[in-house]
């Protein structure tokens, strides 16, 4: 029997010292909720934009500790579920902005580590997305339409044994290379926090906002303290649901990764994947694979289980049963690598809303801002997002106050998703079908 060890492998590679709560009651210019991609990305910005501007960040727990400190760390410019639905939604002009916009994103991290000095192991390796059926080669041959039509490159569908020659599964059948990039997203988190503390912004940790008071200038409430601010960002992702406006219209959804110790030389030899490419499966509850910088092997993705009552407990990372199935799928790419031993296994959850697009937007006359929704796909959104909420906060109208990610009088809030326990029966009854829809696609 393995052992797991039930930690974000990401967290052990850099220590945390915690900065101090919030004790007094303090007023400021703007007051972030939530230190993750979003706030603290929509912190630089606005210190950017207007380095005199007083900004607070209220932390529950610490910077990167929630969904950016654990993400499998992937840059790639997806939106929300993915390009398809995206045009379906939105038509192709403003899906190609938006994606023009993330793309960029993915250019500009790596930007930002260099120019602040920030180690958070980017590498500019690209994406390979490969299909291992053929319902996924005809989802592959759906995206390189799409994106010709979008005016990219030529994207080419590679052959099995090219494919093969690129990363040497045998379960590989077809493959489209994909621009992106991978990093450390905890160590990109806590480099950002690093960056923006330094540019004179104040972050608090261990303190969760309790409340918004909403008013002429709104006011976070916190156990230790009081923040009043001319604007309030909300940027707490799965944890929206906390705020009444946003109650019933984000869902947790869990999602997994198991990472193993170093590989031996020997071990590495085995396998061709020189480029070092970040491998997803074309396929909506995906499976996918990278290497870490110090040649940990990740595995990740699988069963995405959503647990009755919103259940985000940390305990869901002891879920042996999610873990099999996870090593069932890495042998089915990886059978040379049987002997392989997975130390890390954990997870987290990704925020789902009903229209599966991150949402941006302004309550409470303008005041109140909010940022969420990437459905699983945010390390390069986030960044993007900090644009579109420096731009709200600022009230600029620019490319990113425009983009699809705004709710204004083109787009509405999402839906709500219904109470338990018709949410738990929903959610399952929408896995299923997908699984279904995409094994006869
Ligand atoms: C396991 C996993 C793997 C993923 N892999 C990828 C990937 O490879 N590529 C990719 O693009 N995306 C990936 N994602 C998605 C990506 O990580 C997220 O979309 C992104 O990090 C969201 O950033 P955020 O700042 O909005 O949320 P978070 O990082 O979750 O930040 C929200 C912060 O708010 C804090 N908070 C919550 N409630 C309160 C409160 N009441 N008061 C104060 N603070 C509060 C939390 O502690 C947290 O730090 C993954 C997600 C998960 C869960």
């Amino acid at each position: 029997m393995n052992a797991y060890k039930h930690v974000v492998y990401w967290h052990d590679t850099e220590p945390v010292t915690l900065g101090e709560p919030l004790r007094e009651s303090v007023e400021c210019d703007v007051c972030i909720v939530g230190g993750g991609f979003t706030g603290l990305w929509t912190a630089y910005f606005l210190k950017e934009a207007e380095p005199a501007l007083d900004i607070r960040v209220v932390e529950a727990n610490h910077s990167g500790y929630g969904a950016s400190g654990r993400a499998d760390g992937f840059v790639t410019p997806t939106i929300g579920k993915d390009i398809q639905a995206l045009v379906k939604e939105f038509g192709l002009q403003r899906a190609l902005d938006a994606s023009k916009a993330v793309g960029r994103s993915i250019l500009e991290i790596g930007r930002f580590a260099r120019r602040n000095r920030v180690d958070v192991e980017y590498e500019a390796n690209d994406y390979l997305m490969v299909a291992t059926d053929a319902a996924q080669l005809k989802r592959l041959e759906h995206d390189r339409d799409l994106a010709e039509r979008m005016g990219a490159a030529q994207p080419e569908i590679l052959s099995r044994q090219d494919s093969q020659d690129i990363v040497g599964s045998p379960a590989v059948l077809a493959s489209m290379r994909t621009g992106g990039a991978l990093v450390n997203p905890f160590k990109l988190a806590r480099g950002i926090a690093r960056v923006v503390r330094d540019k004179g912004v104040t972050i608090y940790d261990k303190s969760p906002c309790l409340r918004v008071e909403p008013g002429v200038r709104p006011t976070v409430v916190t156990a230790g303290g009081r923040v009043r601010a001319d604007k309030v960002v909300l940027a707490t992702n799965v944890h929206m649901d906390a705020f009444p406006p946003f109650r019933n219209k984000v869902v947790p959804i869990w999602t997994y990764a198991m990472v193993s110790e170093p590989l031996t030389d020997e071990q590495l030899s085995r396998v061709a994947w020189a480029g070092r490419e970040g491998l997803v499966e074309a396929k909506s509850l995906l499976t996918c694979a990278r290497f870490t910088h110090d040649n940990r092997l990740m595995f990740a993705g699988g069963p995405a289980p959503y647990y009755y009552g919103r259940d985000k407990r940390q305990r869901n990372m002891n879920r042996p049963e999610v873990y099999r199935a996870i090593r069932q799928e890495f042998l089915r790419f990886f059978p040379m690598w049987g002997d392989i031993e997975f130390t890390y296994a954990y997870g987290g959850t990704a925020d789902v809303v009903r229209d599966y697009a991150p949402h941006f937007g302004t309550l409470n006359g303008g005041n109140i801002l909010y940022g969420y929704g990437y459905c699983g796909n945010g390390i390069a959104a986030t960044h993007t997002g900090g644009k579109v909420l420096r731009d709200l906060a600022l009230g600029k109208e620019t490319d990113y106050s425009r983009l699809l990610f705004v709710d204004d009088e083109r787009r509405k809030p999402p839906a709500s998703f219904p109470p338990e326990p018709a949410l738990y029966v929903g959610a399952r009854a929408v896995a299923r079908l997908m699984d279904w829809k995409e094994s006869r696609a």
